[in-house]
């Protein structure tokens, strides 16, 4: 299918499409079935990226990457997902990629220099730990529990008095008695709670973590972002969870508790009590990251089975003279091509500076649903084949299905495209006029 996509994004593409069929796929093929590959193969393959020029282009040159922005890298990105090594060997693979693009955003130049550079180097690994265990924050982010306490009182004994006259304007506000402004430096955030499926997070070096900072006012003016090492003192990992799902690229997904982690001022990310509105900015790119990387992976499902029905034969004929499964085929393919011009319409609108809330949660919604039902027919169409792990789609059909639920449930999405779609339906009262009433 021809997307008119810029020159940039279509020669990038196509340099990342040889890769992964020159390099990435036969790797993945020697390594079905066998679990995680080690890190060395995953090494190998981003020394290969590298070559190609083809390594982090989402990322600006001045701190490793290449600088593209993200309707230029849509479609390499979809390449990526054509195999489950793909985007870790470009480093377009989740949580880094998300993580990297926040700290690109709002990291300061110190966080960029500790953080953001050694991630895009491949040095050091990254975890994003927003989601806790019931009653925490899940679908509902409001219900975040973890929290994160300036500590007043040990700075209060070896920081200056705080000028009269902030203390004036600080008066009245609900965050003014734990963090006047003019005293931040030396400070420390004590951070207690739990999270779950963090991805990555027994690998990371350092963790996102989302946390309540202001308990009295709403959530989403009340919560904030800070890098903490996972080797600080508190930080302890509980496990990996065991889960359903293909982890040949080893990322697994932690729970952790954070039993008074200490961490300076200085690994606040952005602006304090913003948390959320950076999540947004970050969660908008990564859900159609996310989108790409699995219609990337819908793409190969369907070439995967549609060689096999060209090949295998019943009945009388291959597969592939089947009406009935042609006509499977044919839906499949409409419907992804829908979903991969929904994602670059979204990616428009994020380019151009829109949170484009809808659309990236139209996108995911639907993305999702294409991509879990093209794989499901992949399956269904190589019988025995399909679920082994000799090819790659069991272990698609497994990954697809933490899409729905990933990023925002299905439901949490429906719940933003519902408010707009019903945003001034009561305006309307005279559609109903032809109508009798009681
Ligand atoms: C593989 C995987 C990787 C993940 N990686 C990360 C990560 O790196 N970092 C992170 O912070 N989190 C991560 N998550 C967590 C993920 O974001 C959450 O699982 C998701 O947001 C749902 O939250 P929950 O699990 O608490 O479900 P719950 O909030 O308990 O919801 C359960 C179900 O209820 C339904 N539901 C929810 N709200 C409504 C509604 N209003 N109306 C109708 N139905 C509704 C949905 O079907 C939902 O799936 C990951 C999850 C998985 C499975």
């Amino acid at each position: 299918m021809e997307y008119h996509d810029s020159p940039t994004a279509t020669e990038l593409a196509a340099r990342a499409r040889e890769f992964v069929d020159e390099v990435v796929i036969p790797t993945e093929r020697d390594h079905l079935g066998d679990g995680p590959v080690g890190e060395d193969v995953i090494a190998e393959l981003r020394e290969e990226a590298r070559r190609r020029e083809l390594y982090c282009p989402q990322i600006d040159e001045t701190h490793g990457g290449m600088g593209h922005d993200l309707r230029d890298v849509l479609p390499l990105f979809e390449e990526a997902g054509r195999s489950l090594l793909g985007a870790a060997a470009m480093r377009v693979d989740a949580p880094d990629e998300g993580n990297m693009h926040t700290l690109e955003l709002v990291g300061t130049e110190r966080q960029k220099e500790e953080w953001l550079e050694p991630l895009v180097a491949g040095e050091i690994r990254s975890g994003f730990a927003m989601t806790e265990p019931r009653q925490g924050g899940g679908s509902d982010p409001k219900m975040l529990a973890t929290t994160a306490e300036k500590d007043a009182v040990e700075r209060s004994s070896t920081s200056p008095a705080v000028p009269e006259a902030q203390q004036d304007a600080a008066e009245g506000s609900p965050t003014s008695t734990a963090s006047p402004e003019a005293t931040r430096d030396g400070d420390e955030y004590v951070i207690d709670g739990h999270k779950w499926w963090t991805t990555q997070g027994s690998h990371a070096d350092v963790l996102l973590v989302m946390a309540v900072t202001d308990p009295d006012v709403h959530p989403y003016e009340g919560a904030s972002i800070f890098l903490v090492p996972t080797d600080a003192d508190g930080v302890e990992l509980v496990r990996d969870i065991p889960h359903l799902g293909p982890d040949l690229d080893g990322h697994g997904h932690a729970e952790f508790r954070f039993d008074g982690v200490r961490v300076p001022a200085e690994n606040l990310l952005g602006d304090e009590n913003a948390g959320f509105a950076i999540a947004q900015q970050r969660l908008g790119p990564a859900r159609l990251t996310h989108c790409m990387r699995f219609s990337g992976m819908a793409r190969r499902a369907l070439t995967v089975a549609k060689a096999y029905m060209s090949d295998r034969e019943a009945f009388g004929s291959t597969l592939s003279e089947k009406q009935s499964l042609r006509y499977d085929i044919a839906d499949a393919e409409t419907r992804l091509h829908a979903a991969r011009t929904m994602v670059r319409h979204a990616a428009e609108e994020l380019d151009r500076g829109s949170q484009a809330r809808v659309p990236v949660s139209m996108s995911k919604l639907f993305a999702a649903d294409v991509a879990a039902e093209a794989i499901d027919l992949a399956v269904q169409c190589c019988g025995g084949a399909g679920i082994s792990r000799d090819l790659p789609l069991a272990d698609f059909y497994e990954a697809v299905r933490a899409f729905r639920i990933v990023d925002g449930a299905d439901e949490v999405h429906q719940r933003v495209i519902a408010r707009e779609a019903f945003d001034g339906a009561d305006e309307h009262a005279d559609e109903l006029e032809n109508l009798p009433t009681f």
